[in-house]
C-alpha cells in the first residue's frame, strides 16, 4: 500500500513535469526547476468583455478556462457564438456552466440533468470538448455532482473552500488531485472590492505549500457590478503572476491542471436521464 502511494505521488509528479513540457526549457535560465503551484484562470457566465480578457491572457502567455452557459450565448452583454468561438481558437478552455445559470441546488435531481447534460451536449454540438463544469454561484450539493459526473464531466468547480480573508482557516491550495474532483475548492469569487493585494495574497498562500489555485472571475470592465474586476487591475495582477514563475507557479487551464480526460455524452434518450 505505501508503495503504492510513493508510485501514485511519483507518477502525479512526473505528470506535472510532463504537463509542464517544452516551454519550461524554451523559457531558459529564468524557468523554474519545479511547478510546484498551478494558478488557473477561471471566468464565468459568458461575458461580452471575455475575448478582450483572452487576449489580454494571451499577451502574458496565459490561456485560462471560460464557463459558458450556452442558452444565453448571443444575449445581451454575453458572448457571441463568434467571440466563443475566438477564445477556443487561440487555446482557452471552453468549459460548461449550466443552460440558464440555474442554482442547482434548488432543482430536483430530474431537473438539474438537462442544465448540465443538454448544456454540454450544446457545447459539444458547436464543435468544443468540454471535460470542467462550473456550478452557478457554486452551488453543489451531492446530486449535482453525481449529475456532473453522468453528463460526462471529469471534473468540476465550485466557489469557496480556499483561504480568504473570510475563512483564514482554510487551506491555501487545492490539490493536483483534489479530493473532490467535482467539487475543486477556490477562494471566494473575486469582486470590485478585491484588491491588487489580495489576489497577490492568495497566490503567495497556495505557494506556502504548493498546490492548484483556481480563481474565479466573471466581467472585466469599469464600473459594472459588485462581481467585476477592473481591466487594469486584472492586467496588473497577471504582469505580477507571470513572474512568479521564477517560484515555480504557472497557470493552466482548469482541465490541464488536473488532467481532466474527455469522457462521452450519455445518450440523450438514456432513460435515467429522465427520471426525477
Ligand atoms: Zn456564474
Amino acid at each position: 500500500m505505501r508503495l503504492f502511494r510513493r508510485v501514485t505521488a511519483l507518477s502525479a509528479a512526473l505528470a506535472v513535469a510532463a504537463a509542464l513540457g517544452p516551454a519550461a526549457h524554451a523559457a531558459g535560465a529564468g524557468a523554474p526547476k519545479k511547478v510546484r503551484t498551478i494558478v488557473s484562470l477561471t471566468f464565468d457566465d459568458g461575458d461580452s468583455t471575455h475575448p478582450a480578457v483572452a487576449r489580454m491572457l494571451e499577451k502574458y502567455g496565459m490561456r485560462g478556462t471560460f464557463y459558458v452557459n450556452t442558452d444565453t450565448v448571443g444575449g445581451e452583454e454575453k458572448l457571441t457564438r463568434r467571440g466563443l468561438a475566438a477564445i477556443a481558437k487561440a487555446g482557452h478552455e471552453i468549459g460548461g456552466h449550466t443552460l440558464t445559470h440555474v442554482r442547482l441546488t434548488e432543482l430536483a435531481r430530474g431537473e438539474q440533468e438537462p442544465q448540465i447534460c443538454d448544456d454540454r451536449r450544446k457545447l459539444v454540438s458547436w464543435g468544443y470538448r468540454p471535460v470542467t463544469l462550473a456550478y452557478p454561484f457554486g452551488a453543489v450539493d451531492s446530486d449535482a455532482m453525481a449529475v456532473a459526473r453522468r453528463c460526462g464531466y471529469d471534473a468540476a468547480r465550485g466557489v469557496g473552500g480556499l483561504r480568504e480573508w473570510s475563512c483564514p482557516t482554510c487551506p491555501g491550495a487545492e490539490s493536483f488531485r483534489p479530493k473532490n474532483r467535482y467539487d475543486i475548492r477556490t477562494p471566494g469569487s473575486v469582486r470590485e472590492d478585491t484588491l491588487l493585494r489580495h489576489m497577490r495574497q492568495q497566490v503567495l498562500n497556495a505557494e506556502r505549500t504548493g498546490g492548484l489555485l483556481p480563481l474565479v472571475f466573471h466581467r472585466v470592465c469599469d464600473d459594472c457590478g459588485l462581481y467585476s474586476v477592473t481591466p487594469r487591475r486584472l492586467n496588473d495582477f497577471l504582469g505580477w503572476l507571470k513572474d512568479r514563475r521564477s517560484r515555480g507557479t504557472v497557470v493552466k487551464p482548469l482541465k490541464d491542471a488536473i488532467g481532466a480526460r474527455h469522457r462521452p455524452l450519455p445518450p440523450a434518450d438514456d432513460p435515467a436521464t429522465a427520471q426525477g
